[in-house]
């Protein structure tokens, strides 16, 4: 497996054009149905005893800086904009507690983006997100993902693919060849397979290049910055590439 570096300089190397080619051949269009913002079910799926449904909480990476510009944005406070990332938590007696490695988008009471609004019009219900121009990257780019090593899938694997094959020089401009395994995976989305414009291309193009570069930067300096912490019960911490942090975003020094 490469190294996160090779990955970063790979990530570098993405050439715009390469993936907009991409992501023009596999083709999207956002029709606002909100369901990337989206908690997986709220009020719809029965649990067969209760009648309650149940909710598989919408988990959105965030880099520190986006939750800063968002908290900037509207004057937000730290936890309402990210919570710790809950993959690699337990469920302790007091609640989940442990070490953490990423932050969440903040969700609410149904486990959907806290910033998700939704309106019904005679047309139907239309999401809208309430922090469009400083949605984090990871928004800006779904339903498409770049498949390097030590990136993430959202909202799970990959439905479809296209670009270069995944070796050797793909996605630098020396290599134009085309593989069903391509650089540029899409992931479960209404909205695949519309018509998309070249501008609009090479603008998603940009922010998954950004979007990747931003992954392994993060991941080298969260792999380099790690120093094991002895969690209490009912206590949780979260490593990013800043330091090790508590819940509520403020550094730990122990
Ligand atoms: S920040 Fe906006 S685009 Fe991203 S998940 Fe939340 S509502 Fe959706």
């Amino acid at each position: 497996m490469e190294s996160l570096e090779s990955e970063l300089q790979r990530a570098r190397d993405l050439s715009v054009s390469v993936l907009a080619d991409a992501i023009e051949s596999i083709g999207f269009e956002c029709t606002r149905c909100g369901a990337c913002c989206k908690a997986e079910t709220c009020g719809g799926g029965e649990d067969g005893e209760s009648g309650n449904s149940e909710t598989d909480p919408h988990t959105a990476t965030i880099f520190p800086d986006e939750i800063r510009t968002i908290q900037e944005s509207g004057d937000y406070d730290f936890r309402d904009v990210a919570r710790p990332m809950p993959y690699g938590l337990t469920e302790g007696d007091n609640g989940p507690e442990g070490e953490t490695f990423e932050w969440a988008l903040q969700t609410d009471d149904c486990g959907d983006c806290t910033f998700y609004e939704e309106t019904t019009t005679d047309e139907g219900v239309q999401g809208a997100c309430t922090v469009h121009e400083d949605r984090p990257l990871v928004c800006q780019t779904y339903p498409f993902s770049v498949a390097l090593g030590g990136t993430s899938q959202p909202m799970g694997e990959a439905v479809d693919s296209a670009g270069p094959a995944v070796s050797g020089t793909e996605g630098t401009d020396e290599d134009e060849s085309a593989d069903s395994d391509g650089l540029v995976r899409a992931h479960e989305c209404e909205g695949l397979g519309r018509d998309i414009s070249r501008a609009e291309a090479e603008q998603l193009a940009d922010a998954l290049k950004e979007r990747a570069i931003r992954e392994l930067e993060e991941a080298i300096a969260v792999r380099d910055g790690y120093e094991p912490v002895e969690t209490s019960p009912g206590e949780v911490v979260v490593h990013d590439s800043e330091g090790t942090k508590r819940p509520d975003g403020t550094p730990m020094n122990r």
